[in-house]
């Protein structure tokens, strides 16, 4: 019943900081051993051990891209470094990104840069007179 997810999913775009998994660098999927090369197996990073489809509390598997059950508790990047780590992999298989970083390859400084536009500061604001207002209403109650 909780309408958080929908509400949150009209206001994202391309450029949206979410919760991802990069395919680009996890496909093609599979399991190995932990001391072959995977490039030399023409396979990606992920090891298809389903963690982070088992830690997720809504059951989401966040490599089939982006849902609106998801509810941003970065459970499954915790899980995945951990494999990462395991496998000795570079972390961040499954990290905060945007639609666009992963499209177009952006560092971490470009991205901020995309994240502070326009939209943001105007949502900010809106919620920043909400939250007045409220204040302000429930002042008035209380007296
Ligand atoms: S936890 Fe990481 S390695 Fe394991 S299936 Fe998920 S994305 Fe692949
Ligand atoms: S962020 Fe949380 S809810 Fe979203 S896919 Fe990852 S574990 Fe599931």
């Amino acid at each position: 019943m909780c309408p958080y997810a929908r509400f949150q999913s009209a206001m994202f775009d391309k450029d949206t900081m979410i919760i991802t998994y990069d395919p680009e660098r996890g496909e093609p999927r599979g399991p190995r051993s932990r001391k072959a090369d995977p490039k030399a197996l023409g396979m990606g990073d992920c090891v298809d051990c389903e963690i982070c489809v088992h830690v997720c509390p809504t059951g989401i598997d966040i490599r089939k891209g982006l849902q609106y059950d998801c509810i941003g508790c970065a459970a499954c990047i915790d899980g995945c470094n951990q494999v990462m780590d395991r496998m000795g992999y570079p972390r961040g298989l499954i990290r905060y990104t945007t639609e666009n970083a992963l499209a177009m390859k952006l560092d971490r400084p470009a991205i901020v840069r995309r994240v502070l536009r326009p939209r943001v500061l105007v949502y900010t604001a809106i919620l920043l007179a909400v939250t007045l207002a409220l204040f302000g209403h429930w002042r008035c109650v209380r007296r």
